[in-house]
């Protein structure tokens, strides 16, 4: 065995270590975030391009930490669905997102929640959404549940089953990040889901790319011929507007309509500081 493969053994465990070492961090900080009740709802508008009116918004979790700092769900939420502590976050935003729904009793709101792949496999969470439902008060029509393509043709059957129990609660159903999942029209056709949210990345390269053009015309084609609503994620330039509604893009949301902010400010909800 020459020196350089036992160098490259080293380095190898020793990035092994590392990164188990990241981990283990991040799964306490987690820990302790859920026990503190220290992560923070953010929430995006999901705007409509007609006439610019605001119903929908997308909310988006944050950690926070010691010092008030807001971490992005970039730097935990991959840990979070390996440690499976993915499952109490998706629950802890579904029980948030209805209490402000619930102090927003009377206003034509909805709020579009993200559900993980792992909790597709939450045998409980029907029962579990069916209850808080009903304890908030809520409207069900009111929360809109976001699954990525990616997580829905992972485990096909478990998704539709889940997206259609959803439905069957009253509540309404996205195909998130649609584009990128290698998925086909097909699956699309048989997915129950109300909203298909065409992938930033597309979206961006709109103005520039010819081929993402192609392909979000053909998205929103096929979607609408479907009968579902089309979002167009990553809207970051006044100048993509004209182009989405040309191709039957209802909604957009993205920097350029709305950055994300703490859905307390958004929705002056001070008051209360559950959520603040
Ligand atoms: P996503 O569901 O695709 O959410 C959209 C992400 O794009 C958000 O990042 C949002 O802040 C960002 N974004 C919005 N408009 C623009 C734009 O115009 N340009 C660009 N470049 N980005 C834009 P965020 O909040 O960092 O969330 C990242 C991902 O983390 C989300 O992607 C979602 O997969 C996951 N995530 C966020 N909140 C939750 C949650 O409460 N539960 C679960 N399970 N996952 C969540
Ligand atoms: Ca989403
Ligand atoms: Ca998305
Ligand atoms: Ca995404």
């Amino acid at each position: 065995e020459s020196s350089s493969q036992r160098w490259h053994l080293l380095s190898t465990l020793e990035n092994a270590r590392g990164e188990l070492k990241e981990r283990v961090y991040w799964e306490e900080r987690i820990h302790r975030a859920l026990e503190e009740n220290a992560f923070v709802l953010m929430v995006q508008p999901i705007v409509r391009l007609r006439d610019r009116d605001i119903r929908h918004y997308e909310v988006l979790i944050r950690m926070q930490d010691d010092s008030g700092e807001l971490i992005s769900p970039g730097a935990f939420i991959s840990v979070a669905e390996h440690s499976g502590q993915i499952l109490q976050i998706d629950r802890w935003v579904i029980h948030q997102a209805l209490d402000v729904l619930a102090k927003l009793k009377g206003k034509e709101i909805s709020l579009a929640i993200n559900l993980s792949g792992p909790s597709l496999h939450d045998e409980d969470l029907k029962q579990y959404l069916a209850e808080e439902i009903i304890t908030s008060g809520v409207a069900p029509e009111q929360l809109i549940l976001e699954v990525t393509e990616t997580a829905a043709v992972t485990d096909f059957a478990t998704a539709r089953g889940v997206l259609q129990s959803l439905r069957d609660l009253g509540c309404r159903t996205a195909l998130d990040d649609f584009g990128v999942g290698f998925s086909n029209f097909h699956y699309l056709s048989r997915l129950p889901v109300d909203y298909i949210k065409i992938d930033g990345s597309f979206i961006r390269q709109l103005l520039d790319d010819n081929e993402s053009r192609v392909i979000v015309k053909a998205i929103a084609d096929i979607a609408n011929g479907f009968d579902k609503q089309v979002v167009a994620e990553f809207v970051e330039q006044e100048a993509q507007l004209p182009i989405l509604a040309s191709y039957g893009i209802s909604y957009g949301q993205g920097y350029y309509l709305g950055s994300p902010i703490k859905a307390s400010t958004a929705f002056a909800l001070n008051e209360n500081h559950d959520f603040a």
